[in-house]
């Protein structure tokens, strides 16, 4: 959708008197006003008389960040009780914890994850969640479930389930359909992609049929890509080939294709990524919480975003986790990082959106915009914005969030959602999952080579 030309658009709003963060890569900033017209920045420059003005003195002005990878049902799992022997690898964490969890999931707890996940990004500053939904008891309609309570809190979204061999031949082609379904109607604030698990969960004729339906609808595939060892042993015992390799001649690796971790890939794997296109998501915190070590990828430049793989939706930390962590073997690694990946997810879903200028505060951008109170302790320019970023920014600083043009969190407050019954309500219903979870084993799924029992 092109933007509305600014001769036709009535200004409705203003944001006054703030540091204004135009752009991430490069970063440009600019002391001014934020005019909006509608959905849109109309225009940088001093506002005109009877609109609406926000004061935004001292303030830092930014393009809303964008989690390029979630898991929202995983928003009532903090605190979750655990009695199972302690997992001893990656393969054993999901057999044992989320494979549990998605097991037990039913649309009230969906809705009740969607919901909490969505309000903890939005109040981090995070004004779109692109998200990988599991719950393989109740897969019909659940991306309208979660995309509902989404848009009931005002944050955009790009949503797909994960297709998965797991849980049967059945199971399987339900998740196919429910993106295929959710693919065919585009809402204001939600998008979809194809979504699919994992190489290591997937058949070639599952793997055939997600690829059919991306195809179809022109869209991508948000998939796992050797997060573990397990994933590439797998691939090379059952396919004769590497995961990467088995992926593209699937027709997975396109330009559309996000690709979440790719942290065991070779160097003829790197390349087949960056000779494609797709975007690798990096997620440094899941990865050290699986402890399956640190993507090449975590300090590569090119089409590389940053996500969360669940663990909540704040991209501030999030990105300055990724920074210390490459810094940690990498004396020489660049405080514009975490920037330059923020810049990418707003790419990658200005593309999804058909909205190039998304993620930056332009004139005709979609107004995704986060007010960060922060009156500067030390000069502050383009050229010193990262290292602002990386070493004085914080999640708590957050005051405001707009999305679309509407103000959705004013204050530190949702303007949407009562926040107090929602956290009752999601303690409530995480209680009753926790209860339901208790009563599902292990999954017996075993990828070591072995087709499933
Ligand atoms: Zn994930």
């Amino acid at each position: 959708m092109a933007a509305t030309p600014q001769s036709e658009a009535a200004p409705t709003g203003a944001l006054c008197g703030g540091i204004v963060v135009m752009n991430l890569d490069p970063p440009e900033l600019l002391t001014t006003d934020v005019v909006l017209a509608g959905d849109r920045v109309a225009s940088l420059g001093n506002a005109p008389s009877g609109v609406p003005r926000r004061d935004c003195t001292g303030t830092l002005v930014m393009p809303g960040n964008v989690c390029a990878h979630h898991h929202l049902y995983s928003a009532l799992a903090r605190g979750m009780p655990y009695g199972l022997a302690p997992p001893l690898d990656f393969t054993e964490i999901l057999q044992r914890v989320w494979w549990r969890l998605d097991r037990a999931l039913d649309e009230a707890s969906v809705r009740a994850s969607a919901i909490r996940g969505g309000l903890d990004a939005l109040l981090s500053g995070t004004t779109t969640v692109v998200d990988h939904h599991a719950s393989p008891n109740a897969i019909d309609g659940s991306l309208d479930v979660i995309a509902d309570a989404l848009e009931e809190l005002g944050i955009r979204s790009v949503l797909c389930y994960e297709v998965t061999d797991r849980d049967g031949a059945g199971r399987a082609s339900a998740g196919v359909a429910e993106n295929r379904r959710f693919l065919a109607n585009k809402r204001a604030l939600a998008r979809g992609m194809m979504g699919a698990h994992a190489s290591f969960t997937l058949s070639d004729e599952t793997l055939a049929a997600c690829v059919d339906t991306a195809r179809g609808a022109g869209a991508g595939v948000h998939i796992h890509v050797a997060e573990d060892g397990a994933d590439q042993r797998y691939s090379l015992e059952r396919c004769g080939r590497r995961t990467m390799e088995r992926l593209q001649s699937a027709g997975v690796v396109t330009e559309q294709a996000l690709l979440a971790h790719c942290v065991h890939v070779d160097a003829t794997e790197i390349e087949i990524v960056s000779s494609s296109g797709a975007t690798v998501v990096c997620n440094p915190r899941s990865n050290m919480n699986n402890a399956v070590g640190q993507s090449p990828f975590n300090h590569r430049l090119g089409k590389v975003a940053l996500g969360t793989d669940g663990i909540g939706g704040d991209m501030v930390t999030e990105s300055q986790v990724g920074f210390f962590r490459a810094k940690e073997t990498e004396v020489l690694a660049a405080p514009s990082w975490p920037l330059e990946r923020l810049a990418e997810g707003g790419r990658l879903v200005g593309h999804v959106y058909d909205e190039p200028l998304l993620g930056t505060l332009r004139p005709g951008a979609p107004a995704d915009i986060t007010v960060y109170d922060y009156p500067c302790p030390t000069p502050l320019s383009a050229d010193n914005l990262a290292g602002h970023w990386v070493f004085g920014i914080s999640p708590g600083q957050v005051r405001d969030v707009y999305v679309g043009g509407e103000l959705v969190v004013a204050n530190r407050t949702s303007t949407r959602v009562d926040e107090a019954k929602a956290a009752a309500d999601g303690a409530r219903t995480a209680a009753k999952l926790w209860e339901r979870l208790e009563e599902i084993p292990a999954h017996d799924f075993e990828p070591r080579g072995k087709d499933r029992k």
